[in-house]
């Protein structure tokens, strides 16, 4: 019988350090995991995929997460290991999910194997446990080792209690995404669009759900969303009972641009919006200070909230989610949420260190001129032992302060697919911007001069590598904005990188933000963006179509013999960009897709990812 695949993805391997000689390195790899064994192989574009490794699943004595306190040296910020024979093997993964999904599934795999009874929970390191400071590589662990402290693949049934806790006090339900047919007799059958009972969605990759009748089973959590009625409590934005003065007093002392909270209003039923901030008032109030927003409710229609009336939502969390990235008639966007149990929450939204994004001057030398962007010239140029490039920002080109509040953010976004930012030099003039370089220019441009030489494997592995950068950003609630292969860059082994993510809001021409300027990619735009400035992952995944168009047409021009008024006419009436020569029949309903007319039809990038990785693997 041949092995069935488990689990496949691209992870980043250190060297296993077999001798005491052997050099330590950090290597992206394609791991498959099978009901044997577990492979590695590197894959290039455009060349077969060579095995570099086999780990027999027999052989493996412990699968556990590395709680690490050194930086990571590798894009893929979340460790795990693996022990076999008498080696460590060490994992990265770029999200925590990610690694849960690899660590459950190895676990599930191993647990009836002679497992270790002690694990070492830190890395070996400069000759030592960094958790037992212990100086022999074959110390037995100091951590009891907990073989399947996660729940197997599918969770097991609930005790009554936890279920309750599941419930969350009210009854949460879900809806699907698409269909989907039952692979054991465990699963429950989906149709796309249909509501179900949600009764535990604790792991990760498997949701319990309720139907109509009362059948409960297994879904995959990638095929259903839940609906969320007015249960808030689980988000941080939500206070429950809070005061309007509390409010103003939190947000008060908070004292960020854009701190936030949701909270019930004085009238049951209805909830309010209270945002900080120091901006300018239209009536000439400069004093830092609170607003008050009540969210409303649509009178004819029942489940449409909004708070600007042109941005309409059917759920309250959808309405945040989207004014978290667009201000869209507030005065500012709802940047940080502030609750009254955790003051400002930090994920995303904090700098662990004041001014980790300042470069040095000193260290950063500059070189030849590489291009002109929106910002200004770009330089290649050299920090700390490393070939940079560097964005030289002109003079009003740019909201400065705006783009120092999230150059934060945009640092700690950290992927092999996205380009990566390293900070910024504001101690001299102009400002700049330091990021990793990429030998190979931009995607565009790179297209067009392989003309007639790109083979399907090379245009495959393009689309693969966007749309992995894209799920990334996607599963950081991060929107690009501005996807095409003019801001995608490849490295000297042809990979592609996205490029330029979240910056058009930091742009200060109005020819370039405006839908009706001339500069505004009105051909790479969703029709909501275009109608709106509806900005949201399922409008990045229209522009990935674009891409994918821009890719298979050889950097050719979409729409190239047409205005943009033009364009907007023809999309008015329902007609789509026509499939290039050479999009294979297995890749086109996927751009096909991405044009859906209304964004919830279209794909996430989970979803594009799996499928583009699906074709590759034919
Ligand atoms: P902007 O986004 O400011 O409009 P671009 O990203 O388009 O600017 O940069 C302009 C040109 O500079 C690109 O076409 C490319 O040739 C070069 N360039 C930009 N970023 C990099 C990078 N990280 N590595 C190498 N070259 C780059």
């Amino acid at each position: 019988m041949y092995p069935r695949v488990i689990l496949k993805g691209t992870l980043i391997k250190k060297s296993q350090q077999k001798k005491r000689t052997s050099p330590c390195n950090y290597k992206e790899r394609f791991f498959v995991l099978d009901t044997q064994d577990l492979k590695y192989s590197e894959r290039r574009p455009g060349k077969k995929p060579t095995l570099k490794g086999c780990i027999e699943l027999s052989r493996i004595k412990c699968v556990e997460i590395v709680c690490s306190d050194v930086p990571i040296p590798c894009n893929y910020k979340y460790p795990f290991q693996v022990f076999h024979d008498n080696h460590y093997l060490y994992m990265f993964a770029p999200d925590n999910d990610c690694r849960q999904r690899w660590v459950r599934a190895l676990k599930e795999e191993t647990k009836y194997n002679n497992l270790v009874a002690k694990y070492h929970l830190n890395f070996w390191m400069d000759g030592r446990w960094r958790c037992c400071n212990q100086t022999e590589k074959l110390a037995p662990g100091c951590q009891e080792y907990v073989p399947l402290g996660y729940a197997s693949k599918k969770p097991l049934p609930q005790t009554p209690d936890e279920k309750m806790d599941a419930y969350d006090g009210g009854q949460r339900m879900a809806i699907a995404l698409q269909d989907y047919t039952p692979q054991d007799h465990s699963d429950l059958p989906l149709w796309k669009d249909q509501v179900y009972v949600l009764i535990d969605s604790s792991n990760s990759d498997w949701w319990t759900i309720q139907d109509d009748s009362g059948n409960t089973g297994f879904v995959p959590s990638m095929y259903v969303t839940e609906k969320f009625g007015t249960n808030f409590e689980r988000f941080e934005w939500y206070n429950k009972n809070i005061t309007r003065g509390r409010a103003e007093d939190l947000l008060m002392t908070e004292g960020k641009e854009g701190a936030f909270m949701v909270r019930d209003s004085r009238q049951a039923g209805v909830y309010t919006v209270s945002v900080f901030t120091k901006a300018p008032g239209s009536n000439g109030e400069k004093n830092p200070r609170v607003k008050h927003y009540q969210i409303r409710q649509n009178e004819t229609e029942e489940s449409t909230f909004y708070l600007a009336e042109k941005y309409l939502f059917s759920t309250i969390p959808e309405l945040i989610h989207y004014h978290q990235h667009n201000a869209a008639g507030l005065i500012t966007r709802l940047r940080h949420p502030v609750s009254q149990d955790r003051g400002c929450c930090q994920d995303l939204t904090q700098p662990s260190q004041a001014n980790q994004w300042e470069v040095d001057p000193q260290e950063l030398s500059l070189g030849q001129v590489l291009g002109t962007g929106q910002f200004g010239l770009v330089l290649e140029g050299r920090w700390r032992e490393r070939k940079v490039a560097v964005k030289m920002i002109k003079e009003e080109g740019m909201s400065e302060e705006e783009f120092k509040e999230e150059a934060r953010n945009m640092m700690r976004l950290s992927h092999c697919k996205l380009v990566q930012l390293y900070g910024v030099c504001t101690q001299r003039s102009p400002t700049c911007l330091v990021f990793e370089f990429m030998e190979s220019g931009c995607l565009s441009e790179h297209l067009r001069a392989r003309r007639g030489r790109l083979s399907q494997d090379i245009m495959l592995g393009m689309c693969l590598d966007v749309s992995e950068g894209m799920a990334y950003l996607e599963s950081s609630n991060f929107i690009h904005r501005d996807l095409a292969a003019r801001n995608c860059l490849v490295s000297h082994n042809n990979e592609v990188k996205v490029s330029d993510f979240g910056m058009t809001r930091f742009v200060l021409d109005d020819q370039y933000t405006s839908s009706l300027g001339s500069k505004f990619p009105i051909k790479w735009s969703a029709p909501e963006v275009i109608k709106y400035s509806k900005f949201s992952s399922k409008s990045d995944a229209w522009s990935f179509g674009v891409l994918m168009w821009e890719v298979y047409s050889e950097g050719r021009l979409p729409y190239e013999h047409r205005s943009n008024a033009e364009v907007v006419e023809s999309l008015n009436a329902g007609l789509r960009l026509l499939k290039p020569r050479l999009t294979p029949e297995t890749v086109h309903p996927l751009m096909e897709w991405c044009w859906k007319e209304k964004a919830d039809d279209r794909p996430s990038f989970a979803v594009l990812l799996h499928q583009l990785a699906s074709i590759s693997d034919l």
